[in-house]
């Protein structure tokens, strides 16, 4: 079969398992697209107030759902509400590494360490229990904003993101439980969905990658503990970018390779790397239903010397009396909750979070942590999207909410029009989940949504 795919590609794959010409070509033909969205457990709604059109599960993860078509997501609230992660199907496997090799109910620090736009990093979040840490960081300065909003929409408060490079993480010895690294990779995998991806690639390209995945866990993996889960993913079906570099972990951080189970019927190949035999799993679009990907689990061997930190004194203030009850009314608090001061901000910690952070505080740039539920100006308390969000608006906070064509312009920002009786600051909702804040004064009404994030043109 004629194919517009590269020939270098197609060449290189020829000898890996699993790959199967003809199909490979033809997958990459049809127009048929895939899409799948995986929904927040902590914001449920009512499929039958949203554009989603759910047609059957992602076998491999539990709040994972194939559409029947692809709706325009900017034009549904319940997406701008958090409420569902817009996820490319195969990524979602995520899930089974991270359950068949933890135990998700202890507290884990956890680490994603290539994080941006953060759909690896909600699918953690919603894994993970509340006395766990996630620590979502970005290198790339134009990717951190919204991996910060997409983790402020998700509104977990368990989370920190941070904008550094992999080696800053080396101050960390031995301090994450787990690490994901999602790497950047010559992006193969996804040339049925951009195309500007197949105009990029080419066998140098596979090199550079793959000489940069090398670089990337050779600078983070020291702060994973001896005993500690790494898992490994790409895009890509090089296997430069794949099994050697399963090989590579295992020669030079002798890392122990950890089979996952898969079903039959989920139609992925179990691949074993050329030198050691470490397992890796590949997604083939003509095999699966989603796009190309790879992933592989490791276990950091156990060493005798782990080092143990212990927690500085972190560089927050705590509340005045009289600013604490300010915020009371604003905030329902849980047990372990706790107010500190960061600059002009407000942040809501847990406790397992106020530990983290304090020590990450001392070696990394923290872009946020926690819930910022605000700032005090004078006596009077601007409450953040991020408060919103997070579902903790105390229940004495008026709320209205709105229809979608409403909704819609709320999220534009554009000047709102309500019939309503409330007064002063209000909490937006659509259909239950919170969309934001509003202020409502006598003769207008002010849109507190984010303009950096507000729907533009539609
Ligand atoms: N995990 C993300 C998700 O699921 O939404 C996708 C991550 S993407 C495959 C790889 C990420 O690595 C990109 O956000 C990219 O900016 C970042 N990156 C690029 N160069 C890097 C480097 N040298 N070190 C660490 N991360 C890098």
């Amino acid at each position: 079969m004629e194919s517009f795919l590269p020939t270098a590609l197609l060449d290189s794959l020829k000898e890996v398992k699993g790959f199967d010409e003809q199909a490979f070509i033809q997958a990459h033909t049809s127009s048929h697209s895939i899409v799948s969205v995986r929904l927040n457990p902590t914001k449920s709604f009512d499929l039958a107030h949203s554009n989603l059109q759910i047609t059957d599960p992602v076998p491999w993860n539990t709040h994972g759902y194939y559409l029947a078509q692809r709706p325009s997501f900017t034009l549904d609230p319940f997406f701008h509400a958090g409420a569902y992660y817009v996820q490319e199907a195969s990524s979602m496997f995520l899930e089974q590494a991270l359950v068949q090799t933890c135990d998700l109910s202890r507290p884990l620090r956890v680490l994603d360490l290539c994080a941006a736009p953060g759909g690896k990093s909600t699918l953690i979040q919603s894994l993970i229990c509340a006395e766990s840490v996630l620590v979502c960081n970005e290198v790339i300065k134009t990717r951190v904003n919204v991996l910060t909003e997409n983790m402020t929409k998700w509104g977990g408060i368990n989370t920190v993101v941070t904008h550094n490079d992999p080696k800053d993480f080396q101050q960390l010895s031995d301090f994450f439980d787990v690490m994901v690294v999602d790497a950047p990779c010559s992006g193969s995998g996804l040339f049925r969905k951009d195309s500007a991806a197949m105009d990029e690639w080419s066998e140098q390209l596979v090199t550079i990658c793959s000489q940069r995945q090398q670089r990337i866990l050779a600078d983070a993996l020291p702060a994973l503990k001896p005993g500690g889960i790494l898992i490994y993913s790409t895009c890509s079906f090089s296997e430069a970018e794949n099994e050697s570099i399963v090989d590579w972990l295992t020669a030079e951080a002798g890392v122990e390779s950890i089979s996952l189970q898969i079903k039959e019927d989920w139609h992925i190949t179990v691949t074993a790397s050329p030198q050691y035999n470490a397992a890796g799993y590949r997604f083939y679009p003509n095999a699966v239903r989603g796009e190309g990907f790879f992933l592989a689990a490791f276990r950091k061997p156990f060493s005798v010397e782990t080092n143990s930190f212990s927690a500085v004194k972190n560089k927050f203030d705590t509340l005045s009396k009289a600013e604490q009850s300010i915020v009371d009314g604003w905030v329902k608090k849980a047990p372990g909750h706790c107010f500190v001061k960061w600059q002009k901000d407000i942040l809501l910690f847990n406790l397992a979070l106020q530990q983290v952070v304090s020590i990450l505080q001392s070696c990394l740039y923290i872009k946020s942590a926690g819930i910022n539920i605000g700032t005090l100006m004078r006596d009077e308390f601007i409450p953040s999207h991020g408060l919103a969000m997070s579902g903790l608006t105390h229940e004495n906070i008026p709320v209205v909410s709105l229809n979608e064509e409403a909704a819609l312009n709320y999220l534009r920002r554009v000047d709102l029009l309500i019939d309503t009786a409330t007064k002063g600051w209000t909490l937006i909702r659509f259909y239950g989940l919170a969309l934001g804040f509003a202020k409502i004064l006598p003769n207008r009404i002010n849109n507190y949504y984010p303009k950096e994030w507000r729907i533009i043109n539609k």
